[in-house]
Protein backbone atom coordinates (compact mmCIF):
# COMPACT_ATOMS: atom_id res chain seq x y z
CA UNK A 1 0.00 0.00 0.00
CA UNK A 2 1.37 3.28 -0.68
CA UNK A 3 -0.12 5.80 1.66
CA UNK A 4 0.93 10.11 0.60
CA UNK A 5 0.64 13.55 1.75
CA UNK A 6 0.75 16.33 -0.81
CA UNK A 7 0.33 19.77 -1.03
CA UNK A 8 1.31 20.91 -4.21
CA UNK A 9 1.26 17.62 -5.92
CA UNK A 10 5.33 16.67 -5.81
CA UNK A 11 4.94 13.78 -2.95
CA UNK A 12 1.56 12.40 -4.97
CA UNK A 13 3.08 12.33 -8.70
CA UNK A 14 5.80 10.00 -6.95
CA UNK A 15 3.34 8.04 -5.36
CA UNK A 16 1.63 7.40 -8.31
CA UNK A 17 4.78 6.26 -10.09
CA UNK A 18 5.56 4.21 -7.26
CA UNK A 19 2.22 2.10 -6.77
CA UNK A 20 2.06 2.22 -10.82
CA UNK A 21 5.23 0.22 -10.72
CA UNK A 22 4.69 -1.96 -8.04
CA UNK A 23 1.22 -2.83 -8.41
CA UNK A 24 0.07 -1.33 -5.34
CA UNK A 25 -3.18 0.20 -3.66
CA UNK A 26 -2.94 4.19 -3.33
CA UNK A 27 -3.95 6.23 -0.84
CA UNK A 28 -4.18 9.62 -0.13
CA UNK A 29 -3.79 10.44 3.53
CA UNK A 30 -5.89 13.89 3.40
CA UNK A 31 -8.98 12.02 4.11
CA UNK A 32 -7.47 11.46 7.63
CA UNK A 33 -5.48 14.61 8.33
CA UNK A 34 -8.56 16.66 7.34
CA UNK A 35 -10.51 15.58 10.26
CA UNK A 36 -8.02 13.73 12.22
CA UNK A 37 -9.14 10.53 12.43
CA UNK A 38 -7.07 7.33 12.86
CA UNK A 39 -6.69 4.30 10.08
CA UNK A 40 -6.49 0.91 10.97
CA UNK A 41 -4.71 -0.84 8.63
CA UNK A 42 -5.05 -4.93 7.86
CA UNK A 43 -2.91 -5.67 4.92
CA UNK A 44 0.15 -7.38 5.69
CA UNK A 45 2.17 -4.67 4.18
CA UNK A 46 4.94 -3.49 2.56
CA UNK A 47 3.65 0.13 3.73
CA UNK A 48 5.24 2.69 1.27
CA UNK A 49 4.98 6.21 3.07
CA UNK A 50 5.62 9.62 0.65
CA UNK A 51 5.66 12.69 2.11
CA UNK A 52 7.40 16.35 1.60
CA UNK A 53 10.12 17.78 3.68
CA UNK A 54 8.79 20.52 5.83
CA UNK A 55 11.83 22.61 7.12
CA UNK A 56 14.32 19.07 7.94
CA UNK A 57 11.66 16.21 8.68
CA UNK A 58 8.55 14.67 7.24
CA UNK A 59 5.52 16.62 7.51
CA UNK A 60 3.66 17.01 10.70
CA UNK A 61 0.57 15.90 9.76
CA UNK A 62 1.63 12.85 8.03
CA UNK A 63 4.19 12.07 10.90
CA UNK A 64 1.27 12.34 13.24
CA UNK A 65 -1.16 10.63 11.23
CA UNK A 66 1.43 7.29 11.36
CA UNK A 67 1.46 7.95 15.24
CA UNK A 68 -2.34 7.74 15.44
CA UNK A 69 -2.98 4.77 12.72
CA UNK A 70 -2.67 0.64 13.14
CA UNK A 71 -0.13 -1.44 11.43
CA UNK A 72 0.17 -4.75 11.48
CA UNK A 73 3.07 -5.70 13.25
CA UNK A 74 6.80 -6.40 11.74
CA UNK A 75 4.77 -4.77 8.22
CA UNK A 76 7.90 -3.75 6.15
CA UNK A 77 8.09 0.45 6.15
CA UNK A 78 9.66 2.25 3.20
CA UNK A 79 9.33 6.26 3.38
CA UNK A 80 10.34 8.04 0.47
CA UNK A 81 10.42 11.94 0.82
CA UNK A 82 10.14 15.02 -1.66
CA UNK A 83 12.58 17.98 -1.18
CA UNK A 84 13.94 20.93 -3.38
CA UNK A 85 17.40 19.68 -1.84
CA UNK A 86 18.15 16.68 1.35
CA UNK A 87 15.83 15.34 3.34
CA UNK A 88 17.51 16.15 6.55
CA UNK A 89 16.14 14.79 10.06
CA UNK A 90 13.47 12.40 7.94
CA UNK A 91 15.44 8.90 8.18
CA UNK A 92 15.62 9.51 12.26
CA UNK A 93 12.38 10.58 12.33
CA UNK A 94 11.04 7.90 10.01
CA UNK A 95 12.98 5.02 11.92
CA UNK A 96 11.62 6.20 15.12
CA UNK A 97 8.53 6.06 14.15
CA UNK A 98 8.40 2.88 12.69
CA UNK A 99 9.98 1.92 16.11
CA UNK A 100 7.12 3.44 17.72
CA UNK A 101 4.39 1.59 15.32
CA UNK A 102 6.10 -2.18 15.43
CA UNK A 103 6.47 -1.65 11.66
CA UNK A 104 10.00 -2.68 10.14
CA UNK A 105 12.22 -0.03 9.18
CA UNK A 106 13.52 -0.40 5.56
CA UNK A 107 14.83 2.82 5.15
CA UNK A 108 14.11 6.66 3.74
CA UNK A 109 15.19 8.23 0.82
CA UNK A 110 14.69 11.42 -1.20
CA UNK A 111 13.36 12.15 -4.31
CA UNK A 112 14.53 15.91 -5.28
CA UNK A 113 11.15 17.62 -6.88
CA UNK A 114 10.66 21.07 -7.69
CA UNK A 115 11.15 24.03 -5.02
CA UNK A 116 7.53 24.55 -4.22
CA UNK A 117 8.58 27.02 -1.07
CA UNK A 118 6.96 30.56 -2.35
CA UNK A 119 7.56 32.17 0.77
CA UNK A 120 11.19 31.60 0.09
CA UNK A 121 11.34 32.16 -3.35
CA UNK A 122 9.59 31.48 -6.35
CA UNK A 123 9.06 28.98 -8.86
CA UNK A 124 11.51 28.43 -11.44
CA UNK A 125 10.77 28.68 -15.23
CA UNK A 126 8.62 26.03 -17.08
CA UNK A 127 11.80 24.53 -18.71
CA UNK A 128 13.71 24.05 -15.66
CA UNK A 129 10.85 22.49 -13.45
CA UNK A 130 10.04 20.06 -16.23
CA UNK A 131 13.83 18.74 -16.24
CA UNK A 132 13.94 18.17 -12.20
CA UNK A 133 10.45 16.13 -12.35
CA UNK A 134 12.21 14.16 -15.18
CA UNK A 135 15.30 13.78 -13.93
CA UNK A 136 13.33 12.07 -10.54
CA UNK A 137 11.84 9.36 -13.16
CA UNK A 138 14.80 7.05 -12.93
CA UNK A 139 15.38 7.85 -9.02
CA UNK A 140 11.95 6.64 -8.45
CA UNK A 141 11.86 3.80 -10.99
CA UNK A 142 14.92 2.79 -9.17
CA UNK A 143 13.14 2.53 -5.76
CA UNK A 144 10.07 0.81 -6.97
CA UNK A 145 12.15 -1.85 -8.12
CA UNK A 146 13.80 -2.27 -4.51
CA UNK A 147 10.46 -2.22 -2.85
CA UNK A 148 9.07 -5.03 -5.32
CA UNK A 149 12.56 -6.89 -4.62
CA UNK A 150 11.79 -6.45 -1.39
CA UNK A 151 15.40 -5.10 -1.02
CA UNK A 152 16.32 -2.21 1.72
CA UNK A 153 17.10 0.96 0.89
CA UNK A 154 20.44 2.29 0.30
CA UNK A 155 21.73 3.65 4.23
CA UNK A 156 21.04 7.29 4.73
CA UNK A 157 24.42 7.66 6.11
CA UNK A 158 22.69 10.45 9.03
CA UNK A 159 24.53 10.99 12.42
CA UNK A 160 22.80 11.43 15.87
CA UNK A 161 24.41 14.98 15.99
CA UNK A 162 22.55 15.84 12.85
CA UNK A 163 18.84 14.35 13.99
CA UNK A 164 19.21 16.68 17.33
CA UNK A 165 20.01 19.41 14.88
CA UNK A 166 17.19 19.20 13.00
CA UNK A 167 14.87 18.65 15.68
CA UNK A 168 15.69 22.41 17.04
CA UNK A 169 15.27 24.35 14.00
CA UNK A 170 12.09 22.13 13.08
CA UNK A 171 10.71 22.91 16.61
CA UNK A 172 11.02 26.01 16.51
CA UNK A 173 10.16 27.05 13.05
CA UNK A 174 6.88 25.28 13.77
CA UNK A 175 6.09 27.29 16.75
CA UNK A 176 7.39 30.72 15.27
CA UNK A 177 6.36 30.81 12.10
CA UNK A 178 4.25 27.49 10.58
CA UNK A 179 1.18 29.99 10.63
CA UNK A 180 -1.58 31.01 8.16
CA UNK A 181 -2.08 34.33 9.49
CA UNK A 182 -0.60 35.98 6.94
CA UNK A 183 -2.55 34.34 4.28
CA UNK A 184 -4.60 37.15 2.38
CA UNK A 185 -6.73 37.10 -1.00
CA UNK A 186 -7.56 39.89 -3.24
CA UNK A 187 -10.15 41.00 -5.07
CA UNK A 188 -9.22 38.65 -7.91
CA UNK A 189 -10.87 36.12 -6.49
CA UNK A 190 -13.13 33.87 -8.81
CA UNK A 191 -14.74 31.90 -5.85
CA UNK A 192 -13.73 28.95 -7.36
CA UNK A 193 -13.22 26.81 -3.78
CA UNK A 194 -10.41 25.48 -5.61
CA UNK A 195 -7.85 26.92 -2.33
CA UNK A 196 -10.45 25.05 0.01
CA UNK A 197 -10.21 21.71 -1.49
CA UNK A 198 -7.13 21.58 -1.81
CA UNK A 199 -6.32 22.13 1.30
CA UNK A 200 -5.02 18.41 3.06
CA UNK A 201 -5.69 19.90 6.64
CA UNK A 202 -9.31 21.34 6.25
CA UNK A 203 -7.79 24.34 6.87
CA UNK A 204 -9.79 26.69 5.14
CA UNK A 205 -13.65 27.26 4.55
CA UNK A 206 -15.44 29.15 2.10
CA UNK A 207 -17.57 32.37 3.38
CA UNK A 208 -19.46 34.85 1.31
CA UNK A 209 -17.48 33.58 -1.43
CA UNK A 210 -14.16 33.99 -0.09
CA UNK A 211 -11.77 31.82 1.34
CA UNK A 212 -11.41 32.15 5.43
CA UNK A 213 -7.99 30.73 6.92
CA UNK A 214 -8.30 28.76 10.48
CA UNK A 215 -5.49 27.86 12.61
CA UNK A 216 -4.29 24.42 11.67
CA UNK A 217 -1.75 25.22 8.48
CA UNK A 218 1.75 23.60 7.72
CA UNK A 219 2.52 25.45 4.77
CA UNK A 220 1.97 22.86 2.29
CA UNK A 221 1.66 25.96 -0.23
CA UNK A 222 -1.16 24.43 -1.70
CA UNK A 223 -4.03 27.21 -1.34
CA UNK A 224 -1.26 30.14 -2.55
CA UNK A 225 0.06 27.49 -5.23
CA UNK A 226 -3.03 26.31 -6.75
CA UNK A 227 -5.61 29.80 -7.22
CA UNK A 228 -6.28 29.55 -10.53
CA UNK A 229 -6.11 33.42 -10.98
CA UNK A 230 -3.37 34.19 -8.12
CA UNK A 231 -5.32 35.69 -5.82
CA UNK A 232 -3.89 34.43 -2.52
CA UNK A 233 -1.02 36.34 -1.32
CA UNK A 234 1.27 35.50 2.26
CA UNK A 235 0.89 39.04 3.27
CA UNK A 236 3.99 41.02 0.76
CA UNK A 237 6.21 38.29 0.42
CA UNK A 238 5.08 36.94 -2.40
CA UNK A 239 3.70 39.10 -4.64
CA UNK A 240 4.82 39.27 -8.27
CA UNK A 241 6.08 35.59 -7.13
CA UNK A 242 5.71 32.68 -9.83
CA UNK A 243 3.88 30.12 -8.44
CA UNK A 244 5.03 26.30 -8.82
CA UNK A 245 1.10 24.20 -9.64
CA UNK A 246 2.87 20.71 -9.37
CA UNK A 247 4.03 17.99 -11.71
CA UNK A 248 0.95 17.58 -13.49
CA UNK A 249 0.58 21.13 -14.54
CA UNK A 250 4.06 21.22 -15.61
CA UNK A 251 4.23 18.11 -18.19
CA UNK A 252 1.10 18.78 -19.41
CA UNK A 253 2.38 22.13 -20.68
CA UNK A 254 4.65 19.91 -23.03
S1 LIG B 1 -3.82 26.67 4.71
FE1 LIG B 1 -2.76 26.59 2.72
S2 LIG B 1 -0.59 26.33 3.21
FE2 LIG B 1 -1.77 25.90 5.10
S3 LIG B 1 -2.02 23.67 5.07
FE3 LIG B 1 -3.82 24.54 4.07
S4 LIG B 1 -3.36 24.60 1.89
FE4 LIG B 1 -1.44 24.26 3.00
S1 LIG C 1 -8.59 29.25 -5.34
FE1 LIG C 1 -8.27 31.46 -5.65
S2 LIG C 1 -10.02 32.09 -6.89
FE2 LIG C 1 -10.54 30.11 -6.02
S3 LIG C 1 -11.63 30.59 -4.11
FE3 LIG C 1 -9.48 30.31 -3.56
S4 LIG C 1 -8.62 32.38 -3.65
FE4 LIG C 1 -10.55 32.46 -4.73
Amino acid sequence: MVLYFTGTGNSRYVAELIAEATGDKLVNISEYTRDGHPADFEEPGPYVFVSPVYVSAPAKPFMEFVKRSSFPRDAKAYFIMTSAASMGGSPEYCRRLSAKKGLLYQGAINVVMPQNYVLLAQAREDKQLRKRIEDARPVIERIAGAIKAGDKLPPDGMQSWEYAACVLVVDFYYKHFMTAKAFRVSEDCISCGKCASACPLGNIVMRDGRPLWGNDCTHCMACISLCPVQAVEFGRLTQGRRRYQGPKSVLKEE
